[in-house]
């Protein structure tokens, strides 16, 4: 049996004793008893889901103490990013509680019949959702709460009525053991069974690739870079049975900043893109990855002064360690090939052995536009600058971009033929445009949007954080002449 060994983020030291990778029978058996706890977790009221989806929350929260604590040491994301993560874990649990309990899940449409002939006359229809069964979740490595065992994912799945196994990120495992450790006394204590959520570990493509293969998993969510979202969700197409993959995958998050607001705000956007680009040490899939700013003569020299300014305030980030060595092997590897590729270095330092710097390109629109290695997303502390000559080359830019988790426009407050052909090229690419504030941080509300066009999402009519993460685990199902012992259900599972 494969030995896995985690270690400290900050020194690369072991964490605790070496863990065993789950043999394939037990993959085998975590999807099976999912299968089994469909059948009643399928069928279960609002009130059941809620209960458990509280329970998960205190269960969390009751030991948070020393889960943050492991996590620091695990992932080296500090304890005030981690303490405000566990509580968006708790808050994400009770607010998909909330939806269950609301009764979101069992909503449906009533179409009474119409007498007459087709089309006009129809028949007696009513249009429910039933859930899809049980999902195969992949663990981020960089939300080692949020996006992980107990994380938005789980939750939603619970909410719909689908059990869960999650494949634990190899990022955090002594990390995620504990949480999993936490899950089988709240189902025992609310009479669940132990399959309606369970955690297999080992490699992605041994025990993931034998999750997503089997027969009675439903569907796939996942968050993570996009080679391994598109190879998973690969398994997933080429199952006999195809289902589908709900994958969050890399992004760039373009920042287009018109002139006018950088002349009167530069300073103080520059520092407030800095942190952005710095926080988490970059590890954030909405992370400000290019920077588009619009050079018409009259405006180089702003451009040029927030270049400088956002110089100054980048070089000013001490970013901290990155989540484990094979990611900050990717980011000094991306900063060679991003070099290599054409963009000419503004920040460019050698990190240390326990953390990297930050690093600032720039690059013209053309080079840009031209070569994909440029648009490649470069996971960790950095930034690329694209100068464009006009609104027309810095909506090429974007379409280059093709798809992107979110775009921020800063300063389109008045409304002109520029604003709204930014807005509407914006809105082509992204899940999220924001006018104002930088892109990392991700409400968790009603009107989230988290997903785009490939490469950001698989699937970008859907989104994975907020309240309509939920619909990704349900399937529409048309009732026609149903009987009113059914009707009378009101689109609660019988
Ligand atoms: P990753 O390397 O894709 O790993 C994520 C999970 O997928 C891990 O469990 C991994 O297994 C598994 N996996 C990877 N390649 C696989 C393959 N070929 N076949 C089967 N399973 C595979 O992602 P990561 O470690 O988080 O790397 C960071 C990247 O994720 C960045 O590019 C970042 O932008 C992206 N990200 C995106 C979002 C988002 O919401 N869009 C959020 C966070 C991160 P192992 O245990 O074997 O590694």
């Amino acid at each position: 049996m494969q030995k896995l060994q985690s270690f400290k983020a900050r020194t690369g030291e072991p964490l605790g004793a070496p863990l065993m990778a789950c043999t394939p029978e037990q993959v085998d058996a975590a999807a099976e008893a999912a299968a089994q706890a469909f059948v009643s977790w399928s069928a279960s009221n609002g009130a059941t889901r809620a209960a458990l989806l509280r329970g998960l929350a205190a269960a969390l929260e009751s030991d948070r103490e020393d889960l943050v604590a492991l996590a620091d040491e695990e992932t080296a994301l500090g304890p005030v990013r981690l303490n405000g993560e566990l509580d968006r874990t708790a808050f994400q649990l009770r607010r998909f509680a909330d939806i269950a309990e609301r009764g979101v899940p069992f909503a449906f449409t009533d179409d009474p019949a119409v007498p007459g002939a087709p089309p006009v006359g129809h028949p007696a229809m009513v249009r429910q959702r039933v859930p899809l069964g049980p999902v195969a979740m992949f663990s981020a490595s960089n939300f080692p709460f949020a996006f992980s065992v107990l994380g938005g994912d789980t939750a939603s799945a619970l909410a719909a009525g689908c059990p869960v196994v999650v494949k634990a990120h190899s990022g955090h495992l002594v990390l995620s053991n504990r949480v999993a450790g936490l899950i089988p006394r709240v189902l025992k204590s609310q009479g669940l069974p132990a399959g309606l959520i369970s955690m297999i570990q080992g490699s992605g493509t041994d025990v993931g690739v034998r999750l997503i293969r089997h027969p009675a998993i439903a569907a796939g969510a996942f968050t993570g870079s996009t080679r391994g979202g598109a190879a998973l969700q690969a398994e997933a197409n080429g199952r006999p049975r195809p289902i589908p993959f709900y994958g969050e995958l890399g992004s760039t998050n373009p920042v287009v900043a018109l002139p006018a607001i950088l002349a009167t705000k530069g300073a103080e956007l520059a520092a407030t893109l800095a942190g952005s680009i710095a926080q988490g040490c970059g590890q954030f899939c909405t992370s400000p990855g290019v920077i588009v700013l619009i050079d018409s003569p009259q405006d180089k020299a702003t451009n040029d002064a927030f270049v400088q300014q956002l110089t100054t305030a980048l070089s000013a980030q001490n970013p901290h360690a990155m989540l484990t060595p094979g990611m900050r092997q990717a980011f000094d590897a991306g900063v060679v090939h991003m070099t290599a590729a054409g963009a000419h270095p503004l920040v460019k330092e050698a990190g240390n052995a326990e953390a990297p710097r930050p690093f600032l390109a720039q690059v013209n629109a053309v080079s840009f536009i031209a070569k994909s290695a440029l648009r490649e997303e470069l996971f960790g502390p950095s930034s690329l600058i694209v100068r464009a000559e006009s609104v027309a080359e810095a909506l090429d830019v974007l379409q280059a971009v093709g798809g992107s988790l979110t775009v921020t426009l800063w300063g389109a407050e008045t409304e002109s033929n520029d604003t709204r052909a930014l807005a509407r090229g914006a809105m082509n690419i992204a899940g999220r445009v924001l006018f104002a504030g930088v892109p990392t941080g991700v409400a968790v509300t009603a009107a989230q949007q988290h997903g785009g066009p490939w490469p950001s999402s698989t699937q970008p009519m859907t989104t994975s954080v907020g309240d309509a993460a939920l619909d990704r685990f349900l399937r529409p199902v048309c009732l026609q002449d149903a009987p009113a012992w059914l009707l009378a259900r009101q689109g609660q599972p019988c």
